[in-house]
């Protein structure tokens, strides 16, 4: 249910040019692969050693942090491990955005600056820069979650979105990396053969990309009984997996999927393992997992992910509310890796629905598991209390008995004085391309975070 274009919000096209520092490449590559099994006090040390780094760049070359550090009587001195990071305060989008010119370093040349821009998922257009050692551990980290499934570099695999391409192609072959650009929404019945072909040209067995797209893809696949371009393994990225999504996928490809969770700014990167672990990266960045009242969120407790990103010097961001939620977990991992887990991603403040009695709600994307034959849904909210779910039935028709069971689910979510409507129709209201969201809120609370009590407590 986090907005179906948050999180690493294009799944940037790959450009040796913004990764080429051979060294850092190899720098990462060893130590990740060995840094995913340290204990926690040694991660601990590498995350003191990265924040320190930055920390003292951003006194020496970051205006904003400069005037922040005097307004709040703070030195560097009062930084002395990890734990004193709550002594900053929390800061997102909007804080950023409204002082822009002053989150870039002055030496930001130096990190050979890569513009990108981004809709962004709350309709604030944003453009960023990000900078080379950013780009490399990025890379390196994605890296080593596709490795978790069996990947080498160097294998093929396909790119499959929910978006054309700008060129207007049906599809793209990035030789840079070895991946094939699909756009899903190009993909039918009367063409799967095409693909099903170009599969075969370039021994695709790997596919990464939105979960909207793959699930269209297998939909297809499925109609038209095409087994031909079968995976042996899935990362799904740039998109939250909803859980009937994964259900078929899964069940029609027989693979696991492994999720991905990142963003633009470069703050936070959560990597499922095969195991279903969700995996914190916190060699890329320190995410700390925040209660409404600013307070860290125990074992089992949800609160925001706010992530402190170690390598974008360009425009260093320290504690940056994402926006996006997450239950906290110290359990370890069936997977061996000591890499820390969430228990679950479970939402974005802006796709939360407002109940009738002044909760609010989050779960939806379970609750739509027991609907059975959806091809897409979404939940629309104008009023208070109200909410209304479009449903897009697959071929096989979307009947009462579905309806009835997912129905039931919802309303225990909402309560019976929420006022739920379904619709059955051919098209969600909302579906740009590109820009599919799983739930659109338009209440006026719903849309700025800057008014949560986490940012407002601690201005
Ligand atoms: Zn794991």
């Amino acid at each position: 249910m986090r907005s179906q274009i948050r999180r690493k919000q294009q799944m940037r096209e790959f450009k040796i040019r913004d990764f080429l520092s051979v060294r850092r490449i190899l720098y990462w590559r060893w130590k990740l692969w060995r840094s995913q099994y340290y204990s926690s006090e040694k991660m601990k040390a590498l995350q003191w050693k990265l924040f320190s780094s930055m920390l003292d760049h951003c006194l020496e070359h970051v205006a904003y942090y400069k005037d922040e550090f005097k307004r709040l009587g703070l030195s560097r001195s009062d930084f002395r491990s990890l734990d004193d990071l709550s002594k900053l305060p929390v800061i997102n989008k909007w804080t950023m955005l409204d002082n822009f010119e002053r989150f870039k370093a002055d030496n930001m040349k130096k990190f050979r600056p890569t513009p990108c821009f981004t809709s962004g998922s709350t309709g604030t257009p944003m453009a960023f820069l990000l900078d080379i050692h950013s780009n490399v551990i990025e890379m390196t980290c994605q890296w080593r979650h596709f490795s978790w499934t069996g990947y080498r570099l160097g294998q093929p695999f396909a790119d499959i979105r929910n978006k054309i391409l700008v060129t207007l192609e049906d599809h793209k072959w990035n030789w840079q990396c070895r991946s094939l650009h699909i756009p899903a929404p190009a993909i039918n019945a009367s063409n799967i053969g095409y693909y099903a072909e170009l599969f075969k040209k370039h021994r695709i067995r790997f596919w990464r990309g939105h979960p909207s797209a793959l699930h269209h893809l297998c939909l297809v696949m499925s109609d038209t009984g095409e087994k031909s371009m079968m995976p042996e393994r899935i990362v799904c990225s740039g998109e939250p997996v909803l859980e009937y999504q994964r259900s078929f996928i899964e069940s029609f490809t027989g693979v696991r999927i492994c999720d991905d969770f990142g963003l633009f700014e470069h703050t936070a990167l959560i990597s499922q393992c095969p195991e279903g672990g969700y995996h914190v990266n916190p060699e890329y960045a320190i995410v700390e997992i925040l209660k409404e009242d600013g307070s860290h969120a125990k074992d089992g407790e949800e609160g925001r992910i706010v992530g402190t990103g170690l390598h974008n010097r360009i425009i260093p961001l320290l504690r940056y509310d994402t926006c996006d939620y997450a239950v906290q977990s110290s359990k370890t991992c069936t997977c061996g890796r000591t890499l820390p887990l969430l228990e679950k991603l479970t939402g974005r403040s802006i796709e939360r629905l407002l109940t009738a009695d002044g909760r609010w709600a989050s779960e939806m994307r379970i609750a739509i598991k027991y609907g059975k034959n959806i091809r897409m849904s979404q939940f629309v909210q104008e009023k208070p209390g109200e909410i209304d779910l479009y449903i897009v039935p697959n071929k096989d028709g979307f009947s009462i008995e579905d309806s009835r069971k997912m129905f039931d689910e919802l309303t225990k979510y909402f309560g019976k004085t929420t006022v739920l409507r379904t619709h059955v129709v051919s098209e969600v209201p909302y579906h740009e391309p590109g820009k599919y969201k799983f739930v659109v809120n338009k209440l006026a609370s719903a849309s700025k975070p800057a008014e949560s009590a986490l940012t407002a407590s601690r201005r």
